[in-house]
């Protein structure tokens, strides 16, 4: 029977795995444990979101504007990519889909119609969360307006203060903390399971299962386990980041900013009372120093404090779940934040144990199960950040050189040739990213598809016409109706440390 369920780690992913379990099992004679480390810390980044969040947030049954008030959280309409198709391009990959299907038809293909018979080539006009963008407005649709359509949102979000609050929401549940570091794992001689942690202060921690949150080292399903590491760094040369929080420096922004540099890129992550920053780089195009005096030189505010390194290899863990340990978090893998993903896939683990959970003990079939679908997540998401670094004009730096003139998997070749040729880049129903923001980012990283579907044709050119103009106008009306960003924070979820500037 699996009773003892041991959460190894307190970042992000620990606790959004205690959160869950507790929810679900924590009234049912389970046991939860969650061991963490104030000596180690945590990684401490990780603040910008996609939406699928607010369905974990519903599942916990946790108050939005409560949660955004103690997070210090803003929202977050998309991703901003400045110069990364050409030095000067500027595109939104949004939450949502642009315009709405026409006869049966995704509307990417009536935007190429459109374009292709001379229309305004800015879809971002067709696309709320864009047009909001662009005014930095934000609200909820279901507020404003419950008959309008929903426009989709995720958050920014301080990382140490989402632990904090998962915690206390935690040990609401019953969860038991558990302070100190772990120096010793004891496994079952015969099957080779893990069957406690000990800690420093020589305290032994018995367990049934194990889920292993403990960053980057893996200290059960690496250190111990073996589970084995494929690094995809050939794609995705990135290993550094230097991250600096900065004063705020003007009205909160409803999208995260990534823009583009020498040798990787910069993110921008506004939240309630001072912006995140960092310069995700490589470490063969640019040493550690010149990246953080560059990252400092290009801080919109006052910086808070110095820039601090952090040191990954991108890649996933081969074995997600091997013998009782089941990794989340960075101790399964690690792909750059280019796209928010990485809560998403502790959020998409969590699902996949709940799914997948045992009942009399762990078959080799749910351990299989849960690998192939978090493979399977980790191999998607992968190959869509590596489209934003090979789908480029830029050739300005050895860094972009490289990655335009890249070999890519065969799973990507075949999309981008998909997508060029007909519209389609084949996506599956389970995947993250749909076919809108494929078309965002391929469009957006400068690539024309050479055809379209004729279904788009079938249409008459005057209703046509007409209809590309209505869906327009509500679009445009739609963004209308949102207040301005931080006058809806003010109003809905102040946080205690707000600034206002
Ligand atoms: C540069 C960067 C930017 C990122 N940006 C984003 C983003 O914008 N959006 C996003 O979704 N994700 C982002 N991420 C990823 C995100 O930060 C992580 O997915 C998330 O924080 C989860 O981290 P974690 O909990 O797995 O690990 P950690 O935060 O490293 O936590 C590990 C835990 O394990 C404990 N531990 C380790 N060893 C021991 C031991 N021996 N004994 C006891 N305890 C131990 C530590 O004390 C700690 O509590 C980013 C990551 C990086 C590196």
């Amino acid at each position: 029977m699996i009773r003892k369920l041991v959460v190894v780690g307190g970042g992000t992913a620990g606790w959004m795995a205690a959160a869950a379990l507790s929810r679900t099992f924590g009234s049912a004679g389970y046991s939860i444990t969650l061991i963490e480390s104030d000596e180690i810390g945590t990684v401490g980044v990780g603040e910008a979101t996609i939406p699928p969040i607010i369905e974990f947030n519903q599942m916990l049954g946790i108050d939005e504007n409560d949660f955004l008030k103690a997070v210090n959280g803003t929202f977050k309409l998309g991703i901003r990519f400045i110069n990364w198709s050409a030095l000067g391009s500027d595109y939104l990959h949004p939450f949502g889909v642009y315009g709405v299907d026409m006869n049966g038809l995704n509307f990417n293909h009536h935007l190429m119609r459109y374009r292709k018979a001379g229309g305004n080539a800015d879809f971002g006009l067709f696309n709320p969360q864009t047009v909001a963008s662009r005014q930095n407005r934000f609200g909820r649709m279901q507020e404003i307006n419950p008959q309008a359509p929903r426009v989709n949102y995720a958050f920014h979000f301080d990382a140490a203060l989402y632990a904090r609050y998962l915690r206390a929401y935690c040990e609401k549940l019953g969860t038991i903390r558990q302070e100190g570091r772990i120096t010793k794992v004891e496994q079952n001689p015969e099957t080779g399971d893990v069957t406690a942690v000990v800690l420093e202060n020589g305290k032994v921690i018995t367990g049934d299962l194990f889920i292993d949150c403990s960053g980057f080292r893996g200290l059960l399903i690496e250190q111990t386990l073996k589970s084995g590491y494929e690094d995809w760094s050939k794609w995705l040369p990135c290993n550094r980041a230097a991250a600096v929080p900065c004063d705020k420096a003007g009205p909160v922004t409803p999208y995260t900013t990534s823009t583009a540099r020498e040798a990787g890129w910069q993110w921008r992550i506004p939240l309630q009372h001072r912006t995140g920053n960092g310069y995700v780089f490589s470490s063969e195009y640019m040493s550690e120093d010149e990246a953080s005096s560059l990252l400092m030189q290009r801080l919109d505010g006052k910086a808070q404090a110095d820039p601090r390194i952090i040191r990954f290899v991108t890649g996933k863990r081969k074995q997600q779940w091997n013998r009782n340990v089941v990794a989340m978090g960075l101790a399964s893998g690690f792909l750059e934040p280019l796209e928010s993903t990485s809560i998403w896939l502790v959020q998409e683990a969590i699902t996949m144990l709940l799914r997948y959970f045992p009942r009399d003990g762990i078959t080799q079939n749910q351990r299989d199960c849960f690998n192939r679908e978090m493979l399977g997540a980790y191999d998607n998401v992968k190959d869509f950040l590596i489209a934003h670094y090979k789908v480029t004009a830029r050739e300005d730096t050895p860094f972009w050189a490289y990655v335009k003139h890249m070999d890519i998997p065969d799973s990507l070749a075949f999309r981008l040739e998909s997508f060029a040729e007909h519209n389609q880049p084949l996506v599956r129903n389970h995947e993250l990213f749909k076919d809108a923001s494929w078309f965002a980012v391929l469009v957006g990283q400068g690539m024309e598809p050479k055809s379209y579907n004729p279904m788009a044709d079938v249409m008459p050119q005057d209703e046509f016409r007409w209809r590309m103009q209505r869906v327009r106008e509500g679009t445009a009306g739609l963004a209308g109706m949102m207040p301005q960003h931080e006058a809806y924070l003010a109003k809905a979820c102040p946080s205690p440390q707000r600034v206002t500037v």
